[in-house]
């Protein structure tokens, strides 16, 4: 009975395993997501679709692919998960020469999607979070042991949700059932408060933690215009390109309006692309 699901698991990791060794990167966490999916020959574009707004879009004209996130959407680990679900959608489903478009409303809520949208959550889940890096992380800790504190490091070191990580986790067979129940459990109203404490809340990705509340701040000013790109990516201690990815959009896309912003997409690809 669970033959449809399981199957699709096994494509969407099959694949996200693929990709992985022939990008050459072992089960280390993907730092720069952003960079290796544009290194795929896709085109991504961020944009501010609403808090409540869908997560993002797949596009293929036949020939060029372009991938488009809601950078209102947080934590920026949401915004990486729909991202490589995207690129899931452009590594399985995309047949040569035919136009194709993906739009997800929810990357979270695969349950009541299709076959292929099964086949895109779990590529993106093995992507950001492989297997093998799973069975290896806390070494020596019983599965009883793991707290959501070291789960919310290790979310954060592979950039990825906790809710994902502790699934991740058990799916891989690092931790049991009754593991997952018990750190899905305790990580109520603890994730948040941990993540500020460590200074993960926007600083995303591994690396040595900036002060709680300083990239926040400094996200703030950059969305209102008073540091620019060149300042932010000093003051987080990283290139323009790190920071442009760290802040989540870019700086013209304030001047968009969402309609100004489709439009030039379809310019750029063709009204094709979307039917
Ligand atoms: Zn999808």
């Amino acid at each position: 009975m669970k033959m449809s699901a399981s199957s699709a698991a096994d494509i969407g990791a099959a694949a996200a395993s693929k990709l992985r060794l022939d990008a050459g990167i072992g089960n280390e966490p993907i730092t720069d997501l952003w960079a290796f999916i544009r290194d795929q020959g896709v085109d991504l574009a961020f944009h501010g679709f609403g808090e409540e707004g869908p997560d993002g879009t797949y596009r293929y004209d036949g020939r060029h692919a372009l991938i488009v996130v809601n950078s209102d959407r947080k934590p920026i680990a949401r915004q990486r998960f729909t991202a490589a679900h995207e690129l899931g959608h452009h590594v399985l489903h995309r047949k040569q020469g035919q136009p194709m478009r993906a739009a997800d409303a929810d990357v979270n809520a695969p349950t009541g999607g299709s076959r292929q949208e099964s086949e895109a959550h779990a590529f993106a889940a093995y992507l950001l979070a492989p297997d093998a890096a799973m069975r290896a992380a806390f070494p020596g800790v019983e599965p009883a042991d793991i707290t959501v504190e070291i789960v919310v490091d290790l979310a954060h070191r592979f950039g990825v949700a906790v809710a994902t990580t502790i699934y991740r986790l058990h799916n891989s067979g690092r931790i049991r059932a009754v593991d997952r129940d018990r750190l899905n459990d305790q990580r109520k109203g603890k994730v948040e408060r941990l993540r500020t404490q460590k200074g993960y809340d926007v600083e995303e990705i591994h690396g040595a933690p900036l002060p709680p509340g300083f990239v926040t701040d400094i996200a703030a000013l950059y969305d209102r215009g008073m540091v620019g790109i060149d300042r932010a990516a000093e003051l987080l201690r990283t290139d323009v390109d790190t920071a442009r990815a760290k802040l989540g959009h870019r700086p013209e896309a304030a001047d968009f309006s969402e309609d100004e912003f489709l439009r030039e997409i379809d310019a750029e690809f063709g009204e094709s692309a979307g039917e």
